[in-house]
């Protein structure tokens, strides 16, 4: 793999930059693997690359039925932060961004990591109470967290409107200063750069149609470029874990929505951290092109359409105003919308499942970007090892029957 540096820039401006290699192959699929990961999103990606690297499994295959990072990786809003309440999920994320802190190093791809600081506000008493909890449970946890109150909100981000007579008052936030935002193609592009370089089989336009057994063991998948043998299969399709688990006979604990995020034309910068409000369901950071970056609630219906309801954005967008008055003439250029794979306790599940070599990776809702190297790394010592790592042993399926369940509806970011 040619190395990215100064010097490889350097050396290609003397060819007018049109000669720089293939960042990945794009091989025939081979009749088998020891592991097909089924879903090129960043977390699928990133398991393949963790395979390689970290348990030497190299005869590995990433089945995309689209482009790489085509789905929700290049669909969110890049938040990325480990504030979460419970102690399986503090570790968890915790792990993860200790993991985007060196990936740029690491996978020799900038992934643009931004440490700008993550404000998620308070808007009532109930609110106050849950965010100070958080923090005091975040430092125990050995995670970054502070309580601002609202002046000292004011002064981190001058921008809000923290007037009393708002619709939604600002009363404190809580605030992890090592949070910010990641870019989100480079991520998917990074990973498979590297998992490539490391032999890894990554096959586009290459669709999963169904899941084949041999009483209850996992022996391949079939696709619209036939079948494909396989010992080990893991399914890491985001949005569509339900339709793909279903091909093996499983049912998941998983409700499908759609979730929207916009961004407004190009603006000088104004915002240099990220604001997060699930009361009023609005997020937003500033781009490195200067545009405003804005996700939305869940629209409450399940569907499969990346697309969501107008009505959601223009509540978001009211109150989003009376947060930021200043917005107020700024014009939205796009919106979009993914399909959120939402579990009922608002955590993910990484887990084996009752078929012997299949393997899941989903229920991530409203907040996976964050989680997509820790999920990796847990996903890819599930899958290699047959067990859970320590770190993904809370979140396995079976806590939906053994009642253990993770409830993160508070720090989700979005209620569900
Ligand atoms: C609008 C929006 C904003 C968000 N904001 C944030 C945020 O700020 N911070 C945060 O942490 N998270 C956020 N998220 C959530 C985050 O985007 C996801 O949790 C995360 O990207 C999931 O990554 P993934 O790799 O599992 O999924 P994906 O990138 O969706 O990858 C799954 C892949 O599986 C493929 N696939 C599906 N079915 C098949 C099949 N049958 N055969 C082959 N391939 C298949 C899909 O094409 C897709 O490419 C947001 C999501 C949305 C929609």
């Amino acid at each position: 793999m040619a190395k990215y540096s100064i010097f490889s820039i350097a050396r290609n401006a003397f060819s007018h930059h049109r000669n720089w290699p293939r960042q990945w192959r794009s091989p025939d699929p081979k009749p088998d693997y020891d592991v097909i990961i089924v879903g090129g999103g960043g977390h699928g990606l990133a398991t393949a690359y963790y395979l390689v690297k970290e348990h030497g499994i190299t005869n590995v295959a990433v089945l995309e039925k689209g482009w790489l990072g085509g789905g929700n990786t290049a669909r969110n809003t890049t938040i990325v932060r480990s504030n979460y309440l419970w102690d399986e999920s503090a570790a968890l994320y915790e792990k993860s961004l200790q993991l985007w802190e060196g990936l740029s190093q690491d996978i020799n791809y900038n992934v643009m990591l931004s440490q700008r600081g993550v404000l998620n506000l308070a808007h009532s008493l109930g609110d106050v109470r849950e965010g100070r909890r958080r923090v005091n449970a975040n430092r125990l946890n050995g995670v970054d967290a502070e309580w601002l109150d609202e002046e000292q909100v004011k002064d981190f981000c001058p921008i809000i409107n923290i007037s009393r007579s708002a619709r939604y008052p600002v009363l404190g936030a809580t605030l992890q200063r090592r949070g910010g935002v990641a870019r989100h193609d480079s991520v998917a592009w990074g990973y498979a750069r590297a998992a490539d370089a490391r032999g890894v089989d990554i096959i586009q336009n290459c669709e999963v149609t169904g899941i084949r057994r041999d009483g209850d063991t996992v022996t391949g998948v079939e696709t619209s470029r036939g079948f494909i043998g396989a010992r080990k299969v893991a399914l890491v399709t985001a949005g569509h874990s339900s339709v793909v688990a279903a091909m093996a006979g499983l049912r998941l604990p998983i409700d499908s929505h759609p979730l929207q995020a916009l961004v407004s034309e190009p603006i000088k910068p104004v915002i240099d951290c990220v604001v997060m409000s699930g009361a009023v369901h609005v997020y937003v950071s500033q781009s490195d092109k200067g545009e405003l970056v804005m996700g939305a609630g869940i629209d409450s219906f399940n569907s499969y359409g990346q697309r969501g309801s107008f009505h959601v954005i223009e509540h978001q967008l009211g109150a989003c105003l009376e947060l930021f008055p200043i917005f107020s003439r700024v014009r939205m250029m796009r919106s979009w919308g993914g399909i959120v794979d939402t579990c009922p306790d608002a955590s993910p599940i990484i887990s084996k499942t009752p078929v012997k070599g299949l393997y899941i990776n989903g229920g991530w809702g409203t907040g996976g970007f964050k989680a997509t190297p820790g999920s990796g790394w847990c996903f890819a010592h599930t899958v290699a090892r047959d067990e859970p790592h320590a770190l993904n042993a809370p979140f396995s399926l079976d806590r939906f029957t053994s009642g253990a369940l993770i409830d993160e509806h508070g720090a989700a970011g979005v209620a569900h």
